[in-house]
């Protein structure tokens, strides 16, 4: 099992499509769920009760999230220092990476780091002086000895072009990353949708900027023999190529939990304080035996679900983006699907003429990444 450990609730960044939105959101109607709107800002419970959850279930993984996990580094000194999980890992914005010492930082199997792409657009979204920082704080870690998995996670709105953006990432002179996710600010919020230009702009730029860079992937691939960790195409890729039908690929609610800073488990941590998805409770739960809980209609009605795994379970629950408003953001996930399968033949001979081995497309699941979009 995997759980997002919710350190607190607070966050060092404003940015456009968190900040801004819930201040744009602040009196819709979300009154069709119970909610507790006054959790503690920080963990507010026995942090060694981490270290019971972990050793009922030796494979379990302990991801730090928030809000920003490293204003919390105190909490994670103690949790690192008392649980034993098979791997830590965090999701960050980065700005305080520096404040851990190494003897931590390079204990983490994966550090998730948001970075939108270049420092225009970063900044753009995340405020001024953002990529600066985060850059300078991931080249220290580096130095200091991490040799895990480095992901840029990035989020994607209509001010971003996929292709040059996630190519930029990849080869640049300030920090060449290895691992791409991305993940589209779509469905999350009630009020965005009819002041925004998602529509046109996943038809006309996103769609088929994922198609470029599928293309790019596999030249990538004839070229250097090597399979580039682009999170979205190497998900869909895997399970295209073993035939195997996904469930929800962020693990949300079945494989992925999330811890809130009260101790209650939720089923992945955007669903904070909806008292219905409470399913137990650090100081009691057992990790194997956690209700399941899967995505419903549209979704259980959709021809590719088998392939989507139904994206996100929060959107669906919630569906605060009205029917048609969902159906685009399900375009972009049929854009995605079709980018891949186009290149699935020239994929399969390069496996076949030994250029990229099947193994090449292997990821550790659940890591963060929704593979989804
Ligand atoms: S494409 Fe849309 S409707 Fe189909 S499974 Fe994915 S999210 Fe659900
Ligand atoms: S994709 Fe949706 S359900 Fe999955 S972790 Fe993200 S917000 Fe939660």
């Amino acid at each position: 099992m995997f759980f997002h450990v919710v350190l607190t609730t607070e966050c060092n960044l404003q940015c456009r499509y968190c900040f801004g939105e819930t201040l744009e959101d602040f009196d819709e109607d979300f009154t069709d769920f119970d909610l507790d709107y006054s959790l503690p800002k920080k963990a507010s419970y026995d942090l060694a009760l981490l270290s019971e959850l972990c050793r009922r279930d030796p494979d379990c993984v302990l991801t730090f999230y928030g809000g920003e996990p490293l204003l919390c580094t105190n909490e994670i000194r103690q949790i690192m220092d008392l649980a034993k999980p098979r791997h830590f890992m965090i999701q960050t914005n980065g700005l305080l990476l520096d404040r851990l010492e190494p003897e931590y930082v390079n204990r983490f199997h994966t550090i998730l780091v948001s970075v939108d792409g270049d420092e225009e657009l970063t900044d753009y979204y995340r405020g001024k002086g953002t990529f600066r920082k985060v850059i300078e704080n991931v080249k220290h870690i580096v130095r200091n000895g991490f040799q895990g998995e480095l992901i840029a996670r990035m989020t994607v709105m209509e001010q971003t072009d996929i292709h040059r953006q996630v190519t930029w990432l990849l080869d640049n002179e300030e920090f060449a990353f290895s691992s791409v996710h991305w993940q589209l600010n779509a469905g999350f919020w009630a009020n965005d949708y009819a002041r925004r230009n998602f529509k046109r702009w996943s038809k006309t730029s996103y769609v088929p900027g994922v198609e470029r860079l599928a293309r790019f992937w596999v030249d990538h691939m004839e070229a250097k023999g090597a399979v580039l960790r682009l999170y979205p195409l190497l998900g869909v890729a895997n399970s295209l190529l073993l035939n195997e039908d996904a469930k929800l690929r962020c693990g949300g609610g079945w494989i992925n939990y999330a811890i809130q800073t009260d101790g209650y488990i939720i089923p992945c941590p955007t669903m904070w304080g909806m008292k219905n998805y409470y399913l137990a409770h650090v100081s009691n739960a057992h990790p194997l035996k956690l209700k399941k809980i899967f995505v419903g209609a549209p979704c259980t009605e959709c021809d590719i679900l088998n392939v989507c795994g139904g994206r996100c379970l929060y959107a669906n629950v919630t569906k605060r983006w009205n029917r048609d408003a969902y159906a685009a953001v399900c375009g972009t996930v049929r854009g995605l699907v079709n980018a891949v399968n186009t290149e699935l033949p020239r994929i399969n001979k390069l496996i076949a003429d030994g250029k990229v081995h099947l193994s090449d497309f292997e990821f550790m699941k659940y890591n963060g990444c929704e593979i989804i979009p």
